[in-house]
């Protein structure tokens, strides 16, 4: 049974804050995460004047365009992001893109962007304030840097204006050893508040609202501790399988994908404690505390807490055919990359002593979802008569749905009308978007702009992305040294279209619970 929840409107209008005037240079301007979400994102930010007007796009890549086709391109974009833009609104913000085209490793060419951004810095009067943005393979994130570093296009100081801030693309680094590297490198250009490791993840309001839900509010987070609670669960499920990120993918695995950022990030969030203050800092010295306090995995007992799997071929409702992993285009046909992993670990603090946190992801699963579930600790004993005497009822379940539903929900139990004892599960639901409509911000506007003003709360530190590639590094080490024929008897199958392999229910079921995905 569901129920819906109103909430009252505020009749204070919430501060809408402006980014400072400066230049976005964006390196891999031809690509697809430009295309699909750069272009848009500083676009929605312009729309809604959170950029002022002394502002400029500058894109750059090998691909040959000019000023004229980079703008189609940009036009494109933004069509396709939202359909329903008046021509007006983007023809002036297209007429503020400019493009370069040029190789990345190339001296001359940096000269040449250094000429073109002195002269939009004049012509847009953005008193030398830059942010690049660093879209490219992650192989070119060093050398771009060091470029721009011998250049003069970044001095190596504090976050103060003129200021130079670079965002960085995910992935950053592929095991601890090249994350340590990749510091060091841009370490040598660039200070720590000038770098922004981007998770796409912490820009978007329902994850960002996982804070504010928690230390707004005195009545959840009371009993948010191993006295109340009974376990953690994250999902993060997506429907479609590798599309055209073979290349990618085949290298990367979903483990070193999923588990490093988004669902650490998630998990991390969920389980901190309070900071002391909401900045920067001091949001981020919470959350790697809370990752070195996950206890190490154990190697020599992995599979007691983590399941690997690979999609199958199969044919869900008779229907389209869904191809395996190994049938999709640009994948060799004996990989054993994993599409699917689930995962147990304990937090070794006073907080979270001995409550498990159960992690899945997989991609060609039923659905796509990101959703953590809080479930708490049944009551101690079974009061009700009738059918339900001595029956211990249902935990409370806090569900925080972050895509493609973006929501919370909390299940408990009530009494059905008219029975004498009947208990039953109501469902509380506030569904986000319906209530807050058009004031919800894309993860990247919302993360653009605050490296625009400087505000690093969202992105990784340097010591955290160290410390989540210290944590994954070890297991990512054990199963390179297997043999192939070991990987792949180890990769549990699962068809395409369903919940992953029977493995990964296994390891929540076996502990008498069950993942909450309906
Ligand atoms: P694409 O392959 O679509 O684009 C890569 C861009 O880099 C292009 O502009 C390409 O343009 C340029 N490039 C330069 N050198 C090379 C090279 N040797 N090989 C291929 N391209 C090159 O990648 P994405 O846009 O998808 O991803 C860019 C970065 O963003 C990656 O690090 C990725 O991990 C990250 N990312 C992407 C997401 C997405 O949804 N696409 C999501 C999250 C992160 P040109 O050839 O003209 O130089």
């Amino acid at each position: 049974m569901e129920i819906k929840m109103s909430s009252s409107t505020s009749t204070e209008p919430c501060e809408i804050v402006t980014g400072e005037a400066c230049g976005y240079v964006i390196f891999g301007a031809s690509g697809d995460l430009s295309n699909r979400k750069l272009i848009p994102a500083v676009f929605s930010l312009f729309r809604a004047k959170k950029i002022p007007d002394n502002f400029f796009v500058l894109g750059f890549a090998r691909t040959v365009m000019d000023d004229h086709a980079f703008r189609l391109k940009v036009k494109d974009s933004i069509q396709q992001a939202y359909g329903d833009i008046v021509e007006p609104e983007i023809d002036t913000f297209a007429s503020k893109c400019f493009y370069v085209a040029g190789s990345y490793d190339h001296n001359d060419v940096f000269f040449h962007l250094n000429e073109k951004i002195k002269y939009l810095g004049k012509m847009f009067a953005t008193g030398g304030n830059l942010v690049f943005h660093i879209a490219t393979p992650p192989t070119l994130y060093a050398t771009i840097v060091s470029l721009l570093g011998k250049n003069d296009l970044v001095k190596r100081k504090q976050n103060k204006s003129p200021f130079q801030r670079v965002i960085v693309e995910k992935p950053f680094g592929r095991d601890l050893e090249s994350a340590v590297q990749l510091n060091k490198d841009l370490l040598e250009y660039l200070t720590d508040q000038q770098i922004y490791r981007i998770d796409h993840y912490l820009g978007k309001e329902t994850v960002q609202n996982i804070l504010m839900f928690r230390f707004a509010n005195q009545l959840f987070e009371a009993g948010w501790n191993c006295q109340h609670i009974d376990h953690v669960q994250i999902t993060v499920a997506e429907q479609l399988g590798v599309e055209h990120r073979a290349g990618y993918f085949e290298q990367a695995g979903l483990l070193r994908d999923m588990f490093q950022n988004h669902i650490l990030q998630l998990a991390a969030l969920v389980g901190m404690e309070p900071p002391v203050e909401f900045s920067a800092d001091s949001v981020r010295d919470e959350k790697i505390k809370f990752m070195k306090s996950i206890r190490p995995f154990d190697l020599n007992n992995l599979q007691k807490q983590l399941v690997m799997g690979q999609y199958g071929s199969s044919n869900p409702a008779n229907t389209q055919t869904l191809k395996a992993y190994r049938e999709e285009e640009g994948v060799a046909t004996t990989s054993c990359t994993e599409t699917y992993f689930s995962m147990k670990f304990f937090v070794d603090n006073w907080r979270w002593k001995d409550v498990p946190f159960y992690l899945q992801a997989g991609k060609r699963l039923e659905k796509k979802l990101t959703r953590i579930a809080v479930v708490f600790k049944k009551v101690p004993h079974g009061l009700f008569a009738g059918n339900w005497q001595g029956t211990i009822p249902s935990p409370d379940v806090l569900i925080l749905d972050i895509q493609p539903q973006q929501g919370i929900s909390f299940l408990f139990q009530a009494k059905v009308p008219g029975s004498k004892m009947c208990l039953e599960e109501l469902r509380m639901e506030l569904d986000y978007r319906e209530f807050f409509g058009a004031k919800m911000d894309e993860d990247y506007s919302t993360l653009i702009l605050d490296c625009m003003l400087g505000d690093q709360t969202l992105y990784w530190r340097k010591d955290g992305v160290e410390t989540s590639w210290k944590l994954l590094t070890p297991v990512l080490k054990k199963w390179a040294a297997k043999s192939q024929k070991e990987q792949d008897s180890l990769l549990e199958r699962y068809a395409a279209g369903g919940w992953g392999p029977a493995a990964g229910k296994r390891l929540i079921e076996q502990d008498e619970r069950k993942w909450i995905v309906t």
